[in-house]
């Protein structure tokens, strides 16, 4: 490094200099904490000072801005100039002796704003320099002194103090930034492979993930907490061989379990990590003074199997890469890969200061830009360190958690680091236990016991003439309708065997539908709900695989249906027939482990695939969704509206809780229910209670701006993500109405979760959370060996319980892959789970927070949809050779194939 210094008054800032003064904020200080053998001679110590602020010139050096220019300049001071200062403390008892009174003590002075154009630029602070232990506080502007500078300054200091001084010609720090500069603008063909380094690190760059709660669209402090990490028992001697065993530096070692444990908390399959670089590969620099350390971005890809080895290799190469092209980027590359980073990782090697330096005490870097920076420090003695945040990304428990975690998953890897990342332990026993215990009782709701029609029966019997189903033109009490379907349960029992049998449901959204399924049920049949809309072929396909033999439907449908190879009761056509029935009860017919219903739901190999849903499922959900909305308000009497065909779960809601309830049922035509206006004009004085819907329908129905569609006290929304945008429309549009977000899938009998929304905002969820279980379920969060995942700690939804279906109708192959032994049933090889593939994380407060599919799996408009049966439906056609189907966003914040 030649000079170039000369006439110019300033000099140009050296990218990492240009980076840290970028922001208006200021750059930040770097401190260290050193014990002194005292008593400390205060004079010589000042004369030390003197000297080695003298020697280099980035110590007494301030930032210009010379007027018109947007960047500072550099401009070294005179030699003789007061560039430091040093104050004295009589005492230092209190803050050697006590750690939180250090670290209060650090803070303090790192919160003190430097004047960046006068200076000074670098602080002292003596405390007890009378006394036998005495404490040094260097702070230093982070554009002047990095960390591994003030171990450097530091140890010059001591030497000078004890009278030695330096001889060798330092570097001056002003030419290392001019030599930045001319190597960037270099034509040599070796440094364009450096600037494509960066050039490549630019255009590819993971997300940032979040990592557990940290809030997002905030912005970010400046300030800093800390951690404190306990790594006590991190056996040095086994950190080194187990490094040198894996061909890594120490260091690496601890990078790569950083990594490890970020990809476990966030699931993210890859990884930016910002990791600090030295900035003095040059031979000349080793022992240089200024900001020469700086972000370089290191990064990993993580599949399931992936080695904690792997990700050593990994790591190991990225940061090899990395460094070896670290003097090519500029301020912009630097600050990118720092702003960009999901945390940042820094490790110092503190090593043996001279006399009469006795042992550092901490170490600080000037907080960089990720939210969360683990700062180790490492020396022949000791591992120490902690977890630097930003107090308004993360929250103190979490960051204590993380700092917890880390050394878990350290002492995991040290022990066998041939284990897949997914393995490595990051909880501790207690904390297992009561992850379990927040999964939710078994206990069901009262009522789960009984069949839903026969409870319906009751209701019958104690508020005969209570309405219990509303149609456009008709309308049934609760005496009429239990009698209506009696008949029809006679009429089916006569024709055949009905009894444990499936039987088809094709009708229109009218009472008689109604009628039709509970006689069904009664008659001791499941229902297997088709839609006269669907194509013949699919509906031929679901009658056939149900085996149903008898089709319970209308006249002028049977032209639209398949040739059917089952006996069609058409409601009307045969309605006199019907009526001759006897309108008394067939009596109980149906056991709880018998099937009430069979529900077709999108197949990824081409079929849809029946959902086998027993009388003690059902029974289950609308038990405990009565209770849900009981705890609020009784349900009875309420008018719960229905928007959705009953051949897709949405409906059971708003079905079978009122009927057990003593509730009434609006029943909605398909022409309302997708218009807004036409729906609010049909429900113009006489509004509905509770409303059971979608929120991709509820949009659409909304945008007609028509406040009418609205319910008066409950809001049910279900099926997909709630967004807190739309709950903000619901909200300005119908303040009083309470809205539950409602979630469940149809292999667990329409819901198993819900969440009540209350006047907080929940900046921790992205979407409204799914809150929290059903009486009867548990919802688990499991990693892919269905071990529990800590709270704030992405995983797939799991689902045990009372609500857990019979599995896919006469597939035992499809139902064994995604029905599973339930592992933490209470008396083991008790219970079965159903595995989601939903991933979701639970929250703080025990909530859970719905994150999207570990599948392709989608949502359109509400409906669910494999897109692989799509594809295999397309490619069946003979002009088709290869096909791909996708979702994309669409203008209006859905879904699109
Ligand atoms: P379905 O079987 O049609 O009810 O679809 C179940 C799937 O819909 C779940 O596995 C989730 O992916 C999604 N889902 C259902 N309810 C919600 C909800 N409240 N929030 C987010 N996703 C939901
Ligand atoms: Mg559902």
């Amino acid at each position: 490094m030649q000079e170039t210094k000369t006439e110019a008054a300033g000099f140009r800032l050296s990218p990492q200099q240009q980076q840290l003064l970028a922001s208006d904020g200021a750059p930040g200080a770097t401190q260290c904490a050193v014990l002194l053998d005292g008593p400390v001679d205060v004079e010589q110590l000042r004369a030390a000072l003197d000297g080695v602020v003298a020697r280099y010139e980035i110590l007494r050096t301030t930032f210009v801005r010379p007027a018109g220019m947007r960047t500072p300049q550099q401009i070294i001071g005179e030699e003789s100039a007061p560039a430091w200062s040093l104050e004295e403390q009589p005492s230092a008892a209190g803050v050697i002796a006590d750690d939180a009174a250090l670290e209060a003590l650090m803070a303090l002075e790192a919160g003190r704003e430097f004047d960046l154009e006068r200076g000074p630029l670098v602080r002292a602070l003596l405390a007890g320099g009378a006394e036998e232990s005495a404490l040094l506080l260097l702070t230093a502007c982070a554009a002047c002194a990095d960390s591994a500078s003030l171990s450097l300054l530091l140890a010059e200091l001591c030497e000078s103090y004890a009278g030695k001084m330096p001889t060798e010609e330092p570097v001056q720090y002003a030419d290392y930034a001019e030599w930045r500069h001319e190597l960037i603008a270099d034509e040599e063909s070796q440094v364009q492979d450096g600037l494509a380094f960066w050039r490549d690190a630019a255009a590819d760059r993971p997300a940032p993930p979040r990592v557990l709660f940290a809030q997002r669209d905030r912005p970010r402090g400046t300030q800093r907490a800390a951690a404190a990490l306990d790594l006590g028992a991190v056996g040095l001697d086994e950190l080194q061989r187990a490094a040198v065993g894996a061909g890594v530096t120490v260091a690496v070692f601890l990078e790569a379990a950083w990594h490890a444990l970020l990809a476990r908390m966030t699931g993210a399959s890859e990884l930016l990590v910002a990791g600090w670089a030295d900035g003095r590969a040059q031979p000349d620099l080793a022992r240089a003074i200024g900001a020469y350390e700086q972000p370089v971005p290191v990064r990993c890809r993580f599949q399931e199997t992936t080695t904690f080895a792997e990700i050593l290799d990994q790591v190991r190469r990225s940061r090899a890469l990395a460094v070896r092209w670290q003097d090519c980027g500029d301020a912009e590359d630097l600050a990118a890969v720092a702003g960009q980073a999901a945390a940042e990782w820094t490790f110092s090697a503190v090593g043996q200061l001279p006399a009469p330096a006795r042992e550092v005490l901490a170490l600080r870097l000037a907080p960089g830009d990720a939210p969360l920076v683990l700062a180790l420090r490492g020396s022949d003695a000791a591992l120490t360190g902690e977890l630097v945040y930003d107090p308004l990304a993360v929250a103190h428990d979490d960051a204590r958690e993380i700092a917890r975690r880390f050394v878990t998953l350290l002492h995991s890897a040290l022990a066998d680091p041939s284990l897949p990342v997914a393995q490595l332990e990051i909880l501790e026993a207690d904390e297992r236990e009561l992850l379990l215990s927040a999964s939710g009782a078994d206990a069901p709701a009262a009522g789960a016991e009984t069949p839903v029609h026969e409870r319906f029966e009751e209701q019958a019997r104690s508020t005969p003439d209570r309405p219990a189903v509303l149609g456009v033109s008709e309308s049934l009490t609760y005496a009429e309708l239990d009698a209506a379907a009696n008949r029809l349960a006679s009429h089916l029992e006569r024709l055949g065997p009905v009894r444990q049998q499936p039987v088809g449901l094709c009708m229109e959204r009218t009472p008689s539908m109604i009628v039709a399924l509970l006689a069904i049920l009664k008659a001791g049949g499941a229902y297997v709900p088709l839609n006269h809309e669907h194509p013949p072929a699919r509906i031929s396909h679901q009658l056939l695989d149900a085996g149903a033999r008898v089709l319970v439907t209308e006249q002028h449908m049977l032209a639209s249906l398949p040739e059917l190879d089952a006996t069609a009761v058409c409601v009307d056509r045969d309605a006199a027939a019907i009526a001759d029935r006897p309108s008394e009860s067939l009596g109980s017919v149906a056991a709880l482990d018998d099937l009430a219903y069979v529900m077709y739901t999108s197949g990824s190999t081409g079929t849809p695939k029946g959902v086998a849903v027993t009388h003690g499922n059902l029974a289950t959900y609308a038990a405990s969704i009565a209770a849900r909305l009981s705890a609020a308000e009784d349900p009875a009497g309420l008018v719960f509206g229905v928007v959705s065909a009953i051949s897709t779960d949405l409906g059971n809601t708003s079905i079978f809780t009122p009927l057990v309830s003593g509730g009434c049922i609006r029943l909605i035509g398909a022409e309302a229910a997708t218009d807004g206006g036409l729906l609010a004009t049909e429900l113009a004085g006489e509004p509905l209670d509770v409303l059971k819907i979608a929120p991709s329908h509820l949009r659409a129905l909304l945008a007609a701006d028509a406040d009418g569609v609205l319910p008066r006290r409950w809001l049910v929304v279900g099926g997909e993500a709630l967004t807190w945008e739309l709950v903000g429309q619901i909200r300005s549009r119908s303040p009083d109405c309470r809205i539950l977000n409602h979630y469940g899938p149809t292999e667990t009998t329409v819901g198993c979760a819900t969440y009540l929304l209350d006047d907080q905002q929940r900046p921790d969820s992205l979407t409204v959370p799914i809150g929290f279980p059903l009486a009867g379920a548990r919802i688990y969060v499991l990693d892919p060996r269905l071990g529990p995942m800590p709270a704030g700690v992405p995983g797939e939804l799991c689902i045990a319980g009372a609500g857990v279906a019979a599995g896919y109708l006469g597939d035992a192959g499809k139902s064994n892959d995604k029905f599973v032994a339930d592992p933490f049933a209470p008396a083991e090889g008790t219970g079965r789970m159903y595995r989601t593939g939903d991933r979701v994380r639970r929250l703080r407060d025990g909530a859970i927070e719905f994150l999207g599919r570990l599948d392709d799996q989608v949502k359109v408009r509400g409906f669910r949809i494999e897109p692989g049966e799509i594809e295999a439906t397309l490619g069946a056609h003979v002009a088709i050779r290869q096909v791909a189907v996708c979702a994309e966003d669409d203008e209006r914040g859905g879904l699109r194939l």
